[in-house]
């Protein structure tokens, strides 16, 4: 017996933004958006490895109330996944992963004692509302 519905994955509502932090030295104490001062936040991030594995991190970011922004190191994230998957470190490409969203704690804290399929897991994944990119000007004189 064939059948051709293809399986609908409802995801959950989006929340949060989202952004990537490239600098090393940039902690992003301040939003980068509002200038507001960001606080530190445990969040359970969601990341997508090679279209095939989806994976929960529950990591300290920079998170800025007034936006709704998340933000974290690249490099944190680097080290982290480098440490989940690659012996050899000429295999490591970042770009095989992509973080997309958020799940809850008490989900987080429910995969890490029971295996949770992945066609379960997604489910449970809360989507960003938008990945946003900032670039920072190094201090200095600009010609205009
Ligand atoms: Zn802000």
């Amino acid at each position: 017996m064939k059948s051709k519905t293809k399986k609908i994955i409802h995801l959950r509502k989006s929340r949060y933004y989202f952004s990537l932090n490239p600098y090393e030295n940039m902690a992003f104490t301040r939003c980068p958006k509002c200038d507001k001062k960001t606080k530190i936040r445990k969040i359970c991030l969601v990341a997508d490895f090679r279209r095939s594995k989806l994976l929960f991190m529950n990591l300290q970011c920079k998170y800025c109330q007034d936006c709704d922004l998340i933000i974290i190191k690249k490099s944190k994230l680097e080290h982290i996944f480098r440490n989940m998957f690659c012996d050899n470190e000429n295999d490591f490409n970042f770009n095989e992963f992509f973080i997309f969203g958020t799940i809850d704690r008490k989900d987080f804290l429910k995969s890490n004692i029971e295996n949770i399929p992945s066609h379960k897991a997604i489910e449970l994944v809360y989507p960003f509302k938008d990945i946003w990119k900032f670039e920072i000007r190094p201090a200095g004189w600009y010609k205009d």
